[in-house]
């Protein structure tokens, strides 16, 4: 009786000629670990979920897509890559909130951070409260840290404005909201991190150890390394907000004011700093209506009317348990004499920093589509950006649906060793033009955010795309500017394959 082969060969053998009959090209001919047999999966759910993303634009079927149930199995699946004739391309789904289809990986792999988080097989979320920090699994969800970290009286110190987005999807590109401008964006407040690199290894980097490396995937768009651990920066978590949004008529104005607010003027009062365009298109957004009390609402309007377009100043002041609140509700009042707002259109609320933080609904819809475009402008063209970008292409098509954020923030905030691009000024704009479209008309949208690029580069106003969609490897050296050269050379040392996140399509081609 002849000897019967072990049972891994038979599996790898079933595998592996399972997908090179389903998969579409050569990427999964490589032999795979029999560990990842029934982890694979190739079928139409698994492959249709994996070839759409928030902006629900960009399409791109991979081969395969893992559910991993360790974090060895993604190490494994990088290591079959790497040591493969002919690598395949691995692209890491944090929670698909991409819009430009950088979470994608055409006839690759597909790893799906969900099955980690949800079958709590990743790194749990950890607090030490002595050490002021939290460990987090790359797949956990920014909602999850929220929660875990408050129930000990702690939070992180820089957010997002919507937090069911993974951790590891926020620090590929920078993680921005109103505390940045005070604390720095999310890059800025991680002192650690635990990545499986392109050639498989899992390494643990931070600004003492491996520094070159934790710099890397900082900002880095999934390109040098998977996030599989961060070691987060923690406060005391204020108890509650006083939030406060005040109108103007005036551009000029109104950046006045938020720059104060940046530079420091009035830093005791606020913690927070955002800016928000009011456009005449109809109805007032939910933006509006969910803060104002509805017999406000005409008025604002009215305004509007009248302007064309308004602005929004949003602002918040952070208290705890020993602040009295008449206190802080007079030092508002003090700054807010100060500023040009329109008299009377203001207003102001107390809410719980939970609350605050989880302003942002989590809401899906499959038939919309999100052309969105984020900006930063440098401070010293504003000027020029509202007139040929906000009066003469937005207010004159008049076409935006969704909100449009506007606010500034500070470069020393930065860490410019790290990956992510800003504009080479100390104050430079952030504007996010967050559209909703339909399945058939998104096209006008991306006309609309092509014309404001093409004015841009006209005007030589230097902006700088945040979550940025090139196509082209010219684009991208554009956009890296002088961090081009580091920017590759790191490449080649931790990704020397171009393994890793084909979909922001940097390295790989289109
Ligand atoms: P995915 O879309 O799943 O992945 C994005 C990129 O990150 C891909 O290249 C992927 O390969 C890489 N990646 C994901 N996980 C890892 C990991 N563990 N290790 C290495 N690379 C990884 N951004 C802000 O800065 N501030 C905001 O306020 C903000 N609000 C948003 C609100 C909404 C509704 C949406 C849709 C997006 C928002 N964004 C915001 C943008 C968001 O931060 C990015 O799109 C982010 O990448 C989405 O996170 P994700 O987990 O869904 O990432």
């Amino acid at each position: 009786k002849s000897p019967s082969p072990p049972i891994h060969l038979i599996v790898m053998l079933l595998v592996t000629y399972f997908l090179c009959t389903v998969g579409k090209s050569n990427a999964l001919t490589c032999p795979l670990p029999p560990e990842l047999a029934t982890k694979l999966h190739v079928d139409p759910v698994a492959i249709d979920s994996a070839s759409t993303d928030y902006g629900n634009i960009v399409h791109s079927e991979p081969a395969a897509v893992l559910y991993p149930s360790s974090i060895e199995d993604i190490q494994r699946l990088v290591k079959s890559s790497y040591n493969c004739p002919i690598p395949f391309g691995i692209s890491v789904r944090g929670n698909g909130h991409s819009v430009n289809g950088q979470d994608m990986a055409r006839d690759g792999v597909v790893v799906d951070m969900k099955s980690l988080r949800e079958n709590k097989t990743g790194i749990k979320i950890r607090v030490s409260r002595n050490h002021l920090f939290a460990d987090v699994g790359g797949e956990q969800l920014w909602i999850d840290v929220l929660h875990t970290t408050a129930a000990q009286g702690l939070s992180p110190v820089s957010w997002t404005d919507f937090l069911y987005l993974s951790v590891g999807g926020t620090l590929s590109n920078a993680g921005i909201s109103g505390q940045t401008f005070l604390h720095g964006p999310q890059i800025s407040n991680v002192y650690e991190l635990d990545v499986i690199t392109g050639k498989g290894e899992l390494v643990t980097c931070s600004k003492r150890n491996n520094s070159d490396l934790f710099d890397s995937v900082l900002g880095g768009l999934g390109q040098f390394g998977i996030i599989t651990r961060a070691r987060i920066a923690l406060r005391s978590a204020p108890t509650k907000v006083r939030w406060s949004r005040a109108f103007y008529s005036n551009f000029s104005d109104f950046i006045r004011d938020q720059e104060r607010i940046v530079r420091g003027g009035h830093r005791d009062v606020a913690n927070y700093l955002e800016g928000s365009l009011v456009l005449d298109n109809g109805t007032p957004t939910e933006w509006i209506t969910s803060f104002f009390h509805p017999t406000q609402l005409p008025q604002i309007m009215s305004l509007v009317k009248t302007y064309g377009i308004i602005y929004c100043l949003e602002l918040t002041k952070y208290y705890f348990i020993e602040d009295i609140e008449s206190e802080i509700d007079q030092d508002l009042q003090e700054v807010f004499k100060h500023f040009a707002h329109v008299p009377g259109f203001i207003d102001a609320k107390f809410v719980s920093h939970q609350e605050f933080l989880t302003r942002v609904p989590n809401a899906e819809n499959e038939s919309q589509t999100h052309p969105w475009q984020n900006l930063f402008i440098p401070k010293s063209r504003i000027s020029d950006f509202n007139v040929g970008v906000l009066r003469d292409i937005v207010l004159k098509r008049n076409i935006t649906t969704g909100p449009v954020l506007f606010y500034p923030l500070n470069r020393h905030k930065w860490d410019a060793q790290l990956s992510a691009v800003i504009p080479d000024e100390d104050i430079f704009y952030t504007t996010s033009f967050l559209h909703t479209g339909g399945i058939d008309n998104w096209q006008v949208y991306e006309d609309q955010n092509k014309a404001i690029i093409k004015f841009c580069e006209e005007a030589g106003i230097k902006i700088v795309k945040y979550l940025a969609d090139y196509t082209t490897i010219e684009e991208w050296i554009k956009h890296f500017g002088s961090k081009w050269t580091t920017f590759r050379e790191r490449k080649a040392k931790y990704d020397p394959k171009n393994i890793l996140s084909p979909g922001q399509k940097i390295f790989n081609g289109v």
